[in-house]
């Protein structure tokens, strides 16, 4: 059942996404070659405590970190760890924040010193599928036109979506309905509507679009070894359009 969110619940889901953005921003500022990934996660929690808000994730399922940090091959759901960045990665970054009673979840990508050409590509048109995937978030489309705007952009460029992992619904759960596939066919799926709440977010592959899972039963990584890059905002359907909540000030 896809929950029909009011002014004010949408207010306190549109403050846990503001909080989220800033603190992917602190991070993103600290990302160079040579940090280890356990350190983004230290100073996550520093954020979180500074903010006097939860980290959604920790806990979430017995995942045991605040902050998923995905490197190249890896999709999504990676864990902090003493591995160092080195130039040339790229680095995805995957953060949600609870408070009073709600979510809000937020994603980027970001690349490491200087990177080639491709990783950069990669990165920049998953950028461009997620805010494909935003303007058709309005009243009277379909879910689908969301999901098929998504693909269309990854494939033209070359690149695949994955289909294990999708987008949802937020609000006072961190996955709520609707499951928010990033492939999928315009004109199908639910009747979009004014005051659902949605984190969309691509994961895009250079190669193929399959993934496996690691053996510590978390890490997502795509089955060829190729890179992947994930993006991801949490929005809001209004009567004047999307309106992207995890967004700085
Ligand atoms: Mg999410």
């Amino acid at each position: 059942m896809v929950i029909i969110k009011s002014p004010e619940e949408i207010q306190k889901i549109r403050k846990c996404c503001k909080i989220a953005a800033e603190i992917l921003y602190e991070l993103e500022n600290k990302i160079k070659p040579g940090i280890r990934t356990i350190e983004l996660e230290k100073f996550s929690e520093e954020l979180a405590i500074r903010n006097k808000v939860r980290p959604a994730f920790k806990g979430y399922n017995g995942f045991p970190f605040g902050l998923c940090v995905s490197v190249n091959n890896e999709v999504v759901h990676g864990m902090p760890s003493k591995r160092a960045l080195k130039e040339g990665d790229i680095v995805s970054l995957d953060y949600g924040v609870y408070n009073d009673e709600y979510y809000g979840d937020a994603a980027i990508t970001v690349p490491v010193g200087k990177v080639a050409d491709e990783s950069l590509r990669l990165v920049q048109i998953t950028k461009e599928c997620l805010y494909q995937g935003i303007s058709e978030s309005k009243e009277g489309n379909r879910l689908g036109d969301i999901s098929e705007a998504i693909q269309r952009h990854a494939e033209r460029a070359g690149f695949s979506v994955v289909r294990d992992f999708v987008g949802h619904g937020i609000g006072k759960s961190l996955h709520e309905d609707p499951q928010i596939p990033n492939y999928g066919i315009r004109g199908r799926g639910i009747l979009l509507k004014i005051g659902m709440v949605f984190a969309i977010e691509p994961m895009v592959n250079e190669g193929t679009y399959k993934v496996k899972i690691l053996k510590d039963n978390w890490t997502v990584v795509t089955e060829d070894g190729r890179n992947s890059a994930h993006f991801e905002h949490s929005v809001a359907i209004t009567e004047n359009g999307p309106e992207i909540l995890s967004t700085l000030n």
